[in-house]
């Protein structure tokens, strides 16, 4: 008796300065999480809340990747985010202990297909394949909460080709780290190996074949990826 085929293992993100790897179990992402972000998108922040939406756990792909145009698509865009590792299980986490359920830190890109996600807000459809594409989640090294502390504010941005396209602070976040997971935790149960990608600052914009994209969060790490 066994399973009737084999399928890939989980996938893992490296632990900086462990040699260890962290297993992928799922991928949350807030939409609309910074109010200069909101407003490029034509929303109104003092309306509307952040919200949730999903990327399959094997979107995940790790520094340095060469990452092939995706299929599908005439407008990739980038977005530079905090990524958060969640290291224990819980539901219905109050804000002031959620902290404790971060494992570690990491920056990367929630690589969407704008031309896709414009089509379903039009139809008010879902996000699955403008969102949770191959390859839609790269991800740096996680760094542990022992070595970088919790990421609380700094500057967090995303160069194409060496010129700055993204910038913000983590401190501008509508929904800190905290209330993020407190939020999360209301609609999912929480499990080791979950990453929570927080949302992106204002200055999404198109990639082409060729451009090399350099994300980074100050005082905790880079990611540096490249379109083929
Ligand atoms: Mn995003």
């Amino acid at each position: 008796m066994g399973t009737v085929f084999k399928v890939q293992e989980a996938p893992t993100v490296n632990v900086a300065g462990t040699g260890d790897s962290f297993p992928v179990h799922r991928i949350y992402c807030v939409g609309q999480n910074y109010a200069n972000h909101v407003r490029e998108m034509g929303a109104n922040p003092e309306r509307e809340a952040p919200f949730f939406f999903s990327k399959p756990a094997d979107a995940v792909c790790p520094e340095g990747t060469q990452l092939p145009y995706p299929m599908a698509t005439a407008n990739l865009h980038h977005e530079v985010e905090l990524i958060v590792a969640v290291g224990k299980n819980g539901t219905n986490i109050p804000a002031s202990e959620a902290l404790d359920y971060v494992f570690a830190y990491a920056v990367g890109l929630d690589l969407t297909r704008r031309d896709l996600q414009k089509e379903a807000k039009k139809k008010g459809g879902l996000w699955a394949t403008a969102k949770g594409f191959d390859r839609s989640a790269p991800c740096s090294d996680l760094h542990k909460v022992e070595e970088v502390g919790h990421i609380e504010r700094g500057k967090i941005t995303l160069s194409v080709n060496g010129e700055i396209r993204q910038q913000g602070d983590i401190s501008d976040m509508i929904w800190s780290v905290a209330e993020v997971i407190s939020s999360l935790s209301s609609f999912f149960e929480l499990c080791p190996g979950d990453l929570i990608f927080t949302g992106t600052p204002a200055g999404v914009g198109p990639l082409d074949c060729d451009d090399i994209l350099e994300g980074e969060v100050e005082n905790l790490a880079k990611l540096n990826i490249t379109i083929v």
